[in-house]
């Protein structure tokens, strides 16, 4: 059902070749083409938790092009859970693909308005879910979580040992990856050795997410760096940024998204040709998925 674990693959390019970098690229947007990514690592310990507190349902929350909302939803059909999920702002029909997509898959979706969405407050919602109250799990937005973070620990132990079955290398110095609520980078820089650094690259337009994660899970190690790769707001995209994620494809066959992995890519590769990273560095970058919802290739 699910693809895992997901491949590691070389990457080699003219800068990797100019600063003798071993670059290799996670392909979780391989793990299965909905759920993909992340967002499966993120559900996995959930799902396991709900099942053992005996609960069918799932509950949770995102925004109208959520992919968090669409894995969920597929992640719930295929195990056999029921979904609900709780979408931010008004109902516009047709619906989106993405919330079609959701409904296919059998998601009960409900509107709730900003302001009760900031604060997660569904009671104007109550009398539209039927499942007992008992039944249901509730995910956080996002799913960040510290069953999560838990599924995001492995990204980490997969890599060790393909690096050593696959390609004779004993370890990484560098792992990126995009960051929206930051749950995948703390999960993964929870399994880092001392010498190992984490960057996580935020497609949010705000410079405080690296302190959010530190205070929102105490127990982090100090040993990931938040670089900004927003390009102007969240899904927001510049000429360019479409251009590298076509120049990206064309080159490594790859589909990177607009909102999450095109962005961090970019923001890797311009470091990377600036000389941030010493030579003869082995870097891991994680493709997060999320291509399904990026329509960008549909031209
Ligand atoms: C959701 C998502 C992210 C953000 O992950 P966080 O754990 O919230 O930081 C990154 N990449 C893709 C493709 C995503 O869908």
């Amino acid at each position: 059902m699910f693809q895992l674990p997901s491949p590691l693959q070389k990457i080699e390019n003219e800068w990797t070749k100019k600063f003798d970098i071993q670059l290799y690229i996670k392909r979780d947007d391989l793990i299965h083409a909905a759920v993909s990514g992340n967002k499966w690592r993120k559900l996995k310990y959930n799902l396991t938790q709900a099942k053992y507190e005996n609960k069918n349902t799932i509950l949770t929350f995102g925004g109208a092009y959520s992919n968090h909302i669409t894995a969920t939803a597929k992640a719930c059909e295929l195990l056999g859970f029921n979904s609900i999920g709780i979408i931010r702002g008004e109902a516009y029909f047709p619906l989106n693909k993405s919330l079609q997509f959701a409904a296919d898959c059998g998601m009960q979706l409900l509107y709730l308005d900003r302001e009760h969405y900031r604060n997660k407050n569904i009671s104007p919602l109550l009398e539209q879910i039927e499942t007992n109250e008992a039944a249901i799990f509730i995910v956080p937005e996002g799913g960040a979580n510290e069953y999560a973070i838990q599924g995001c620990t492995e990204i980490v132990d997969e890599i060790n040992q393909q690096l050593m079955e696959n390609y004779s290398t004993k370890n990484f110095d560098f792992i990126c990856c995009a960051s929206g609520t930051g749950t995948t980078i703390a999960g993964i820089s929870m399994n880092l050795r001392a010498d190992q650094k984490a960057i996580g690259f935020s497609v949010l337009k705000h410079d405080t997410l690296k302190q959010e994660i530190l205070s929102r899970i105490p127990n982090l190690k100090d040993n990931f760096s938040m670089q900004a790769a927003h390009f102007g707001g969240y899904a927001k995209t510049t000429p360019a940024l479409l251009q590298f994620i076509r120049d990206f494809y064309k080159t490594n066959n790859i589909i990177l998204d607009y909102v999450y992995t095109g962005k961090m890519m970019y923001a890797f590769f311009d470091m990377l040709s600036k000389g941030f990273f010493p030579s003869k560095s082995t870097i891991v970058v994680v493709h997060t998925g999320g291509v399904m919802n990026a329509n960008l290739f549909e031209e």
